[in-house]
């Protein structure tokens, strides 16, 4: 993605990943904007969400929970509505079209999160904005957060 924005930083646990999460909303406003996550299996990219979703007001983080099997989550809060999407065991471009990412992103307070959207080239496409959180050993991470 051509990126107009790059911002990093580092975390050295789940709570500093919370606490991060915080600047990491306001560098993903304004909406509509849609939203890759990047990273492996445990790299922490439910964990961002989690804090992204309670920085908005939108639900508490223990409320969050990994959509893996609903494949989407929705929280609305007072000014946005996050949608948190888990494309892991979804495959075909077929199945990824029935869950209404266009609808999604039509929306103007939305903002999409899409944990694995990189396996699918329409994603990629669409994406404004892109996450990659790397595991540095132990519970350090590096997130590189890039917006256009
Ligand atoms: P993903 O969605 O990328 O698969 P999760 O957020 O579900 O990852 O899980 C991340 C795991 O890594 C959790 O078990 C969490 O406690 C652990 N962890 C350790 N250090 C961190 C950190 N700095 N930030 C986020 N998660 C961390
Ligand atoms: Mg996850």
């Amino acid at each position: 993605m051509e990126a107009k924005h790059e911002r990093r930083f580092k975390t050295r646990s789940p709570a500093g990943t919370l606490a991060i999460a915080e600047r990491v909303a306001e560098i993903l406003m304004p909406t509509p904007r849609l939203v890759i996550l990047r990273g492996d299996l445990g790299a922490g990219k439910t964990t961002l969400v989690k804090g992204i979703v309670a920085a908005l007001g939108a639900a508490d983080p223990e409320e969050v929970t990994s959509p893996t099997f609903t494949l989407v989550h929705e929280y609305e809060g007072p000014k946005v509505k996050v949608y948190h999407l888990d494309l892991y065991r979804l495959e075909t471009e077929r199945e990824l079209a029935t869950l209404g990412l266009d609808e999604m992103i039509a929306e103007p307070n939305a903002l999409v999160l899409v944990e694995w959207g990189e396996k699918f080239p329409s994603v990629l496409a669409r994406a404004t904005g892109e996450i990659a959180i790397e595991n540095l050993g132990g519970d350090e991470r590096l997130l590189v957060i890039r917006v256009r």
